[in-house]
């Protein structure tokens, strides 16, 4: 079978940490644990997740401050597992960028819905975003993201991947 979208798990509970994993991998998706904040977050980086599964209770740090810190450079669908109940807390996590919110105890059905619809959320975005940007022209200038390619007067020109990325953002945003 074809291993379905990432997730990565942030929670510090061993317990709620097994069951969300054996749960998820017997749906097929591939999963990752972190038992901190700052574990997330490295992971987060390295690992480019399609969603995060996030607590709020953190040993290190609080799960807010995480979303914050995520949201600096990531807009990685963030759905947050948390027993409290507060609607300011909710409020708050969604203020700062939370895809959802699923309070404690949940059921396993309920879950898998959720990371459904934010997943089916972040790929309709993806699609938009892409959707009719095929190439940058601009002058002499042409910026064809689909084949990475960047040419000057009809001359190709070489750049890292990184410089392609940050030339596709300013064309993509120029104005
Ligand atoms: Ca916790």
């Amino acid at each position: 079978m074809i291993p379905k979208s990432s997730v990565l798990l942030i929670e510090d509970e061993e317990n709620i940490r097994s069951f969300i994993a054996t749960t998820l991998k017997n749906q097929n998706y591939k999963i990752t644990t972190a038992s901190c904040g700052t574990e997330g977050l490295h992971l987060c980086a390295s690992l480019c997740p399609d969603v995060v599964l996030l607590d709020l209770g953190l040993p290190d740090m609080d799960g807010i401050d995480v979303i914050k810190k995520l949201r600096e450079w990531s807009c990685v669908p963030i759905i947050v597992i948390s027993a409290r109940t507060h609607e300011q807390e909710k409020a708050k996590a969604l203020d700062l960028g939370a895809d959802d919110y699923i309070t404690k105890p949940f059921g396993t059905v309920e879950l898998l819905a959720r990371i459904r619809t934010s997943l089916r959320h972040s790929n309709q975005l993806n699609a938009g975003n892409n959707a009719g940007l095929l190439a940058y022209h601009h002058g002499d200038l042409v910026v064809d993201y689909e084949k990475h390619l960047v040419t000057l007067k009809g001359e190709m020109i070489h750049l890292t991947q990184i410089e392609f990325k940050l030339l596709s953002l300013l064309a993509k945003n120029s104005g």
